[in-house]
């Protein structure tokens, strides 16, 4: 089935590692994946979702035609015009007799720069509502708010994953990479074959943590004062290095202070890892001269996310590890474009170029490319949860692109009550998704390989995905959706749907802003095979393009003095702390064949038949203890509702603990439980740790 032509190089359109992967077409249409061995992070190794991701470009799944909710309440096919039509009259109609802000927007960490800057332009400009989030303030915000908050500027990884193999130790936070992004695993391995060590902390011992040199379990929601306690210890031990934390820190007595007020003993109370491990963890973390400390959702997702990571941080700050070579504090984000769609305004309170939308200044130079009053422009707006909680009263018409909430979103039977209630809603999406499914009206869009863009990956690698396949008849791009409602709404320029022209318009509006972007071309991507952000223009005409820039923070941080700043954080309970009627801890997480929401990797046959529905974890003495055994349908109930999956009896969770993975959606919805109880810094909600009780199903 093989063809002669040449494949195209392009990446994976899942997480936020970005494979490379090349695309080759194969007799009587479509393409298949082949080895790109070019491309440095994942050399050529791919996981199951990218090995299948041509699967979700088959026409079975897709959307072809718009779909219009007609008179009878059943969704019916339409032409684009009367589709387009029906969706710019809705959110005129409403913003005509609410006012702007019962408009809403709601984006993805999975659209295309192109496509998230031309959302947040779009809400912005053509709609003049505040009321655009994002799906990724359920990712990775926490880490971002507190990186922004020490260093003056967030990237994910402010350094290339090449330097992991070349530390000595590295501390993996609440993540899983062997199951969420298993070609990773390979920096994780080569670190222990060069002697380096790895640590993983997490309550459950998942297959990353099998491979660590030592695993900590604290309880769910307790890693703030983990971190506390290591950096007590590192003060007791003389471990600090004074000479790092005098030239490029401040607010060390503080952040010391606050550290010194939780004893070891206190710390494992707190979260029942035993002292004599936290000197372990100490030990291994300070005796090599290079170290780093990485995190994921586990601590992120918190109500007190920014704070936890934050404490890591200040443990980074006290070791002397950020600015160093092979050093220093990293997130892993998790979203296919989780760093992009974070950068260029689809955020409440962003405008391109990662710049503050309360910043005049800010204001002023994106209104200057926009050529639009800066006045003109809308301030910052509800976040994410605040948003869907408030679709149907204040909000009353949404736009919802690469996003479902209805299976992604905190406490989810509600929102999808919110989303029920609200007077219009319209979905741009590849496929029929949960959320798609009580849109008034459903847009089909092209998606990854049907299209050009770019993403950008953890490391802040910008990168080209190209084109390779002809999209279904019937099927526009997102750019095109928002060209289209624009002049419908009475705003005929400055909405392209050419990803190459609106690129060059996100370079302009991007200059001079933290994530500079002003240098990277299209042609740069394809022949560079990606380029770290920043990278400026040069000011000089004829000087040589600025290379991009793989490693921050060696000289300075992005603070104005170019310091680091240390914030001095406390220990506090979860939002919600087991009790008599809900004795047990619930986390949830992703397993390696399935993907977020669920809604493209359920459509893959060879990945449903991998990982086909949810199911509880729970210990064996737990077990024991409910009369449970392998395979019994559970009821898991919180106080917000209940979920069902068959037991999975396994001694590598904490007994006191039951985890459930997020990716479905009917009775075994595991986000009908989790708590939206919001970081007041990050506006992240709680999904890591809730109060909850187990039944046998049939008792329930
Ligand atoms: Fe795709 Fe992520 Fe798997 Fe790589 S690790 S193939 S980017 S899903």
């Amino acid at each position: 089935m093989q063809n002669t032509a040449a494949p195209t190089p392009t990446h994976c359109p899942y997480c936020a590692l970005q494979c490379g992967m090349n695309l080759a077409p194969v007799e009587g249409g479509g393409v298949e994946v082949r080895e790109r061995t070019d491309f440095p992070v994942n050399r050529g190794a791919l996981c199951g979702k990218g090995r299948t991701a041509p699967a979700v470009l088959d026409r079975g799944a897709r959307l072809t035609e718009p779909l219009v909710r007609g008179a009878d309440g059943e969704l019916a096919p339409a032409s684009w015009e009367d589709a387009l039509d029906r969706v710019a009259s809705a959110l005129a109609g409403t913003r005509a007799e609410h006012g702007a802000d019962a408009v809403g927007v709601f984006g993805g960490g999975g659209l295309t720069n192109e496509k998230a800057y031309t959302l947040g332009k779009f809400a912005r400009v053509a709609l003049g509502t505040s009321q655009i989030d994002y799906n990724g303030r359920f990712c990775m915000s926490s880490a971002a708010a507190a990186g922004t908050r020490a260093f003056g500027l967030d990237r994910g990884l402010p350094f290339p994953l090449e330097d992991v193999p070349r530390t000595g130790c590295v501390i993996l936070v609440g993540s899983n990479p062997a199951e969420t992004m298993p070609p990773s695993l390979r920096y994780f391995t080569e670190l222990r074959e060069r002697g380096g060590t790895l640590i993983v902390v997490d309550p459950r011992r998942t297959r990353t943590a099998e491979q660590a040199d030592l695993h900590i379990a604290p309880r769910p929601g307790t890693d703030l004062a983990l971190a506390l306690g290591l950096l007590h210890l590192v003060v007791a031990e003389g471990r600090v290095d004074e000479e790092y934390v005098a030239a490029r820190t401040t607010g060390w007595e503080e952040a010391r202070a606050a550290a010194m007020a939780h004893w070891p003993e206190y710390v494992e109370r707190i979260t029942g890892v035993p002292v004599p491990q936290l000197r372990e963890v100490v030990r291994m973390f300070c005796e090599p001269e290079a170290a780093m400390v990485l995190t994921a959702r586990g601590p992120e997702q918190q109500s007190k996310g920014t704070d936890t990571v934050g404490a890591w941080i200040n443990l980074c700050l006290a070791t002397g590890r950020p600015g160093r070579p092979y050093s220093g504090y990293g997130c892993l984000t998790g979203q296919g474009n989780g760093q992009g769609g974070r950068e260029h305004g689809q955020k409440a309170d962003q405008l391109p170029g990662y710049r503050k939308l309360d910043d005049p200044e800010a204001r002023r130079h994106v209104a200057g490319v926009w050529g639009v009053d800066p006045d003109s422009l809308p301030g910052p707006g509800r976040s994410a949860y605040e948003l869907l909680d408030a679709l149907g009263t204040d909000v009353r018409a949404l736009l919802l692109m690469g996003s479902n909430p209805v299976v992604s979103a905190p406490r989810a039977a509600h929102v999808e009550e919110r989303i029920r209630s609200l007077d219009f809603l319209a979905v741009a999406d590849v496929v029929l998704s949960e959320t798609a499914a009580l849109a008034d009206v459903v847009l089909p869009v092209t998606q990854w390989a049907e299209e050009t863009g770019t993403t950008t990956s953890l490391e802040g690698r910008v990168l080209l995905r190209r084109r390779a396949v002809t999209p279904p008849d019937g099927v526009r791009g997102d750019l095109y959706v928002m060209r289209e409602l624009a002049a419908r709404l009475g705003v005929e320029k400055g909405f392209s749907d050419d990803p190459e022209e609106v690129f060059e318009e996100l370079r302009r509006a991007s200059a001079g802003g933290l994530a500079d972007y002003s240098g990277i071309t299209y042609r740069r991507l394809a022949a560079e095979n990606g380029v770290f952000w920043p990278a400026p223009e040069p000011r000089e005409a004829g000087a040589a393009p600025h290379p991009g820039t793989p490693r921050l923070f060696l000289d300075r941080f992005a603070h104005p003095d170019g310091r680091a700043r240390f914030v001095p954080v406390a220990h506090r309970a979860s939002a919600e702390e087991p009790d008599e009627e809900y004795p047990l801890l619930l986390t949830t997480g992703r397993v390696v064949s399935q993907y977020q929401s669920g809604a493209q990797t359920r459509r893959v046959a060879e990945l449903n038949a991998a990982a086909p529905g949810p199911f509880v974890e729970l210990h064996p003495r737990l077990a024991e203890r409910l009369g449970v055994a392998e395979g019994d349908r559970l009821a898991v109930v919180s106080r917000r509702g209940r979920a069902v999956a068959p037991a999975r009896i396994t001694g590598a969770i904490r007994p006191d603990t039951v985890f459930m993975p997020f990716h479905w959606y009917g009775e075994g919805r595991v986000n009908t439980l989790t708590n939206p109880a919001l970081d007041p810094v990050s506006r992240m909600p709680e999904f890591k740790t809730c109060a909850v009780r187990v039944e046998r199903s049939s008792d329930a």
